[in-house]
C-alpha cells in the first residue's frame, strides 16, 4: 500500500467496540460510511434514524441535544455555533410562514438588537420594540402590527426585569404569534419557558450551561410544531456547533445545577450586603420586595433561586469614578460574558449596551453609574471583600 493511501486509512475506522464508554465520544467525522445502500436510502429519506453527514446529524451533537431537550422539557433541540446564530435560526424558522415582523422586548441583549436591525432588517424583517411587562401594550401591538414572532429574555439584561411568560404565551397563541424566549440568564433550573407556553427556547450555552468560559455555543429547544422546520433548515444551512464544543458543553451541563444553586445563593448574599453599603445607590436583584415585577417573580422563580446576576449603581459616580472602581477590583474578572465559575463584572454603558441609543438607554433606566456582576462559585466572603475594598 502506498504512503498516500496509508495516510488516509491507517488507524481509523476500527471495528465497533463491545464496551460502551461512560461519556459520549467526540465524533469528528464529517461523514459516515455506507455499507448498505438500501439503509443509506432510508436515512437520506428520513425514514430511518442514522448518520450520513455531520451537517445533518452527529452523535456528539445529538447527545447534547437530547440532554438540553430533557432539561427544558422540549420536543427536540439543535446545538448551534453561538447563541446569536441560534437566535437567528429560530427567528428564520418561525418567520418562514408568518408575517415578517418581530415584536421584541425593549430590554434585550445588545447583539440581539443588532441581529434584528442590521442582519434581518435589510431582508425585510421589521422590528417593533415593546415593554413586555406592559401586557396591554403587547396586546395592542399584536392587534395593530400583526407580528410573526415575540422575542424576549426570561430575566433581562442588565436591569433584571422578569416578564409574565404564561400571560404572554396566551396572547401569542391566540394570534398565531411564535413566542421565542431567550432563557440564558434564568437557565432551566429557574424557569422552563416551554412548560409555561412558549414555543421555542434559545440559550447562549456559552454562559451558565457550559459555565467555564471555554466553549461558545447556542441551543434551540422547541416544542413539536416548530421542530421539523428548525431541523430541516439546519440540514441546509448547518449553523451547528462543532463536536468538541458539544462535548465540553455536555460536560459543563452535568454540573450546572450545582453551580447555579451556589451562584444564586452568592448573588443573594451580595445583593443584601450591597443594600447596606453607603456608596451604593440602587441594587437590582429579583429577590427585592420592591422590584417592579415582584408579583411575577413570586409566581415564576423558585424560592431562593433568583439568578446569579446582580447589577448596582454606585452613588452619583461619573464614568471615570466607575472606571476607577473597576480598576481596583482584584478578584472579580473584568471581562465580557457571564455565567462562568468565576465572578465577572462589566460596565454595560461602555460594553454590552454601548450601541444602544441614549434615548433608548433612558427609557430602559440604564445609567452610566451601573455595573453588572455575574456571580461565580467562589466563597461569598472573598467576593464581598473584593468589592468592599474597591468601593472604599
Ligand atoms: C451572550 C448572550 C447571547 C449571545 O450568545 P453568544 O453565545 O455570545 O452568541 C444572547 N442572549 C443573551 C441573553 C446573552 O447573554
Amino acid at each position: 500500500m502506498n504512503l498516500h493511501t496509508k495516510a488516509v486509512h491507517a488507524g481509523d475506522r476500527k471495528p465497533a467496540q463491545k464496551q460502551i464508554p461512560v461519556s459520549t465520544p467526540v465524533h469528528f467525522a464529517a461523514s459516515w460510511i455506507c455499507t448498505d445502500q438500501a439503509e443509506q436510502d432510508r436515512i437520506f429519506g428520513a425514514e430511518e434514524k442514522g448518520f450520513a453527514y455531520s451537517r445533518y446529524a452527529n452523535p456528539t451533537n445529538e447527545a447534547l441535544e437530547q440532554q438540553i431537550t430533557a432539561l427544558e422539557n422540549g420536543h427536540g433541540a439543535l446545538a448551534c455555533a453561538t447563541g446569536m446564530v441560534a437566535l437567528q435560526h429560530a427567528l428564520t424558522a418561525v418567520l418562514l410562514d408568518r408575517p415578517r415582523r418581530v415584536l421584541c422586548a425593549r430590554d434585550i441583549y445588545g447583539a440581539t438588537l443588532k441581529l434584528l436591525y442590521d442582519v434581518l432588517g435589510p431582508f425585510g424583517i421589521e422590528t417593533t420594540l415593546i415593554d413586555t411587562n406592559d401586557l396591554d401594550a403587547v396586546r395592542r401591538a399584536i392587534e395593530s402590527e400583526h407580528p410573526g414572532a415575540l422575542l424576549m429574555e426570561t430575566i433581562s439584561n442588565p436591569l433584571l426585569r422578569v416578564g409574565d411568560i404564561p400571560a404572554l404565551a396566551q396572547l401569542c397563541r391566540a394570534s398565531n404569534v411564535a413566542f421565542i424566549v431567550d432563557n440564558t440568564f434564568a437557565t432551566p433550573l429557574l424557569v422552563r419557558p416551554l412548560e409555561l407556553g412558549a414555543h421555542i427556547v434559545v440559550h447562549s450555552s456559552t454562559k451558565y450551561l457550559s459555565g467555564h468560559g471555554d466553549a461558545m455555543g447556542g441551543l434551540i429547544v422547541s416544542g413539536e410544531p416548530h421542530f421539523e422546520t428548525i431541523r430541516r433548515l439546519s440540514r441546509i444551512v448547518g449553523p451547528i456547533l462543532g463536536p468538541m464544543e458539544c462535548f465540553l458543553t455536555m460536560r459543563g451541563i452535568k454540573t450546572f445545577p450545582l453551580r447555579m444553586e451556589r451562584q444564586c445563593a452568592n448573588a443573594r448574599s451580595l445583593a443584601a450586603w450591597l443594600r447596606t453599603h453607603p456608596k451604593v445607590e440602587r441594587v437590582f436583584y429579583p429577590d427585592d420586595p420592591s422590584h417592579p415585577d415582584a408579583a411575577i417573580i413570586a409566581r415564576t422563580l423558585p424560592e431562593n433561586l433568583y439568578g446569579g446576576m446582580v447589577s448596582f449603581e454606585i452613588g452619583d459616580a461619573s464614568k471615570p469614578e466607575v472606571f476607577a472602581f473597576l480598576d481596583r477590583l482584584q478578584l472579580c474578572v473584568k471581562a465580557t460574558s457571564l455565567g462562568d465559575v468565576h465572578t465577572m463584572v462589566l460596565h454595560p454603558w461602555i460594553a454590552s449596551h454601548r450601541d444602544v441609543p441614549p434615548k433608548q438607554k433612558e427609557r430602559m433606566g440604564l445609567r452610566e453609574n451601573l455595573v453588572r456582576f455575574s456571580i461565580g462559585i467562589e466563597h461569598i466572603d472573598d467576593i464581598i471583600a473584593d468589592i468592599h475594598q474597591a468601593l472604599a
